[in-house]
């Protein structure tokens, strides 16, 4: 299926959650979740009736689906994987997603959103531990370095990188006078800060 090129702040609506999907704006007063929740559409205000068991696992789905910016197919394949390792298949999916490169990317503070970092990712700014690395779902590991290309440091994108510090994750230590940062530990549940009831994501792909 083709990747959803509409708005994005009409993504948050449907899912009846902020998904941070647009960077700065996001945070300030523009934010159109802030100004109207309801679903959209013609009749978005009226659809707010009970949903079934299979639109609730749908709809969390979907949510985390978004949030990560990926496409059914990626996103199914990685379930499968999660499945297959040791543990709650959902949260090694919830895992799985936030130690994307892109991701990651994002979490350090240089991308303003997930959708900005995969551009960042494949536009070939970045070194991972040293070496070329340009595709957004590469699994970062534990002790993985991060690092802004040389050639890319004088870009303006990456001079206002400290006003980021506040906001990184307690799994990632960034050096913004280096322009680079390493995951000190693999981030677990309580890390990843997405409203979701997850299970019913395993749910969904178990019917
Ligand atoms: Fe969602 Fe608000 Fe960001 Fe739009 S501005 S993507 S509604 S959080």
């Amino acid at each position: 299926m083709a990747r959803y090129v509409g708005p994005s702040c009409r993504i948050c609506r449907r899912e009846g959650v902020k998904l941070f999907l647009k960077g700065d704006r996001c945070y300030s007063d523009k934010c159109a979740f802030n100004r109207r929740s309801t679903p959209p559409g013609q009749h978005g205000s009226g659809r707010h009736g009970k949903l079934s068991n299979y639109g609730r696992q749908l709809r969390e789905k979907q949510k985390v689906k978004r949030f990560y910016g990926m496409q059914e197919k990626q996103f199914r394949d990685t379930f499968k994987r999660a499945e297959r390792q040791e543990g709650i298949a959902a949260e090694n999916l919830l895992q799985m997603l936030e130690l994307r490169f892109d991701n990651v990317v994002f979490r350090m503070g240089f991308g303003n959103s997930r959708k900005e970092a995969r551009q960042l990712v494949t536009h070939e700014h970045f070194t991972l531990n040293g070496k070329k690395a340009n595709i957004p779902s590469i699994r970062i590991k534990e002790g993985d370095v991060i690092a802004v290309k040389e050639a890319s440091r004088k870009s303006i994108k990456f001079q206002d990188l400290q006003e980021k510090a506040a906001n990184t994750p307690s799994w990632v230590e960034v050096d913004f006078e280096k322009m680079e940062g390493k995951v000190v530990r693999l981030p677990n549940r309580e890390d990843i800060d997405i409203p979701v009831e997850e299970q019913l994501i395993t749910e969904l792909y178990s019917r």
